[in-house]
């Protein structure tokens, strides 16, 4: 970057103050989303010497089975460790089985580097302190393996927050901090990310001259990144903001921006990076202008297909403020209720701000009231999570599972269009049949 360069002018999508006056309609009551347990399905692809293994009961199990139900026929990266029903008089008996469990584990998978012990949410496991369990492990296959424990727990987590309680752990854990100081300005981008979307943004920031960049879950969980006060670090999904403040608390910086989702997010994400490493708007231009422009043209595909639809979001993946700014701002989308399941404004302050003003903001659950809702709404879609999904379309509301988006690679440029069209799919399918 030359010296004295200009800073950039992209307008970023700011976080403006009337964020806190915003109404918001707090919903207390039934709650039908995922445990955090489903989000080893997309950790375990992208950690590829890790192991999770979910200590629960056969409920838990069955769930992760069915959610990656593909990879049953694969070498998985995950397991339980079932217990079954004890009284508190067995948590002795619970303990030695896990040390057994992990001790055939680590002796029949030599390629593990790090374990994950996932806590779940039977009474059984409950009483077990796994955060303790981790460190006795730990020191047991010390040299061997890096052992770490977090809660996918039902009553805690919903399915996205199992991500962020994974990262914690990571950036908690010394592997991650213990590294040389002082360490040079760096760039941490925290979030899982397919690695096509990966391979796109490191080209992106290399192209900028912004580095070193590195990746928070890396396709090997034992990375060389050290966090301290020259980390600044991109959040790339909504739902991470346990990790976000345990990074803030070694003392990195949060580059607040909107999320890489569209032209507009994707723009807006890159140029905080930009500001905070002083680049040119020449060289700014430079490198997004041809892939801003084919994300516009791939978009404006489903533009007219999508400008005036009704959509709605239940409360289930936490992506849904930012996604439905990309569907009013760059599809046209009329936006009847937005739900999320908590309102972080810390992380989501620059998003909401971008919301119409008009649209009906939704915190938290209370299943039947929103359903009400929804029935008099009618909106065009519904985007909601999959055990509402069925119900939902039996009644002739056309539904889209949120949890497509966690599955689906939809970050950056490259993607925009590709995540239009998982809007337009269902409503698409429907004209079909009515045709
Ligand atoms: Fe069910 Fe709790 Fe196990 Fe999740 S953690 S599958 S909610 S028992």
């Amino acid at each position: 970057m030359p010296a004295g360069a200009q800073r950039i002018d992209v307008t970023p999508i700011p976080c403006a103050p009337s964020v806190a006056e915003r109404p918001v309609l707090r919903e207390r009551g039934q709650r039908e989303v995922f445990c955090g347990l489903t989000s080893i399905v997309w950790l375990h692809r992208k950690i590829q010497d890790a192991f999770f293994l979910v200590v629960g009961s056969r409920t838990c199990a069955h769930l992760i089975q069915s959610a990656a139900g593909v990879m049953i026929f694969a070498e998985p990266r995950f397991a339980t460790a079932i217990l079954d029903d004890r009284d508190l008089s067995g948590i002795a008996d619970c303990n030695d089985e896990l040390e057994r469990v992990v001790q055939e584990l680590l002796v029949r998978r030599p390629d593990i580097a790090t374990l994950f012990l996932v806590g779940s949410c039977p009474s059984e496991v409950i009483k077990l302190d796994l955060a303790k369990a981790a460190e006795r492990l730990s020191l047991m296959h010390r040299g061997r393996v890096r052992i770490l424990s977090y809660s996918g727990s039902g009553i805690e987590t919903t399915f996205t927050q199992g991500e962020d309680n994974c990262l914690k752990a990571l950036v908690e854990s010394n592997a991650l901090d213990r590294k040389r100081a002082p360490e040079p300005k760096s760039l941490l981008v925290v979030g899982t990310l397919a690695d096509v979307v990966e391979d796109q943004f490191s080209r992106l920031f290399h192209d900028m001259g912004i580095g070193p960049v590195a990746f928070l879950p890396s396709r090997h969980s034992i990375s060389s990144l050290a966090i301290g006060p020259n980390t600044n670090f991109l959040l790339a999904q909504p739902f991470l903001g346990e990790t976000a403040r345990a990074l803030i608390s070694r003392g990195a910086t949060h580059l607040l921006a909107p999320f890489p989702f569209g032209v507009e997010g994707t723009l807006g994400w890159l140029s905080a990076a930009a500001a905070a490493w002083n680049v040119s708007k020449t060289c700014f231009e430079a490198a997004t202008a041809a892939p801003a422009a084919r994300a516009r043209k791939s978009v404006m595909r489903y533009q007219e297909r999508l400008r005036g639809k009704r959509i709605s979001f239940l409360p289930d993946s936490q992506l849904e403020i930012p996604i439905a700014r990309f569907l009013a701002r760059e599809c046209g989308v009329e936006l009847v209720e937005v739900g999320v399941p908590y309102l972080d404004r810390q992380i989501l302050g620059a998003e909401i701000e971008q919301l119409p003003a008009d649209v009906r903001l939704s915190e938290g659950q209370h299943v039947e009231r929103q359903l009400d809702r929804l029935r008099a709404d009618k909106p065009d879609l519904t985007v909601c999570g999959l055990g509402l999904a069925n119900p939902l379309e039996a009644e002739g509301l056309r539904t889209k599972w949120s949890i497509e988006l966690v599955f689906s690679p939809i970050h950056g440029f490259e993607q925009a269009g590709d995540l239009a069209e998982l809007f337009d799919r269902p409503l698409d399918r429907q004209k079909r049949l009515e045709s």
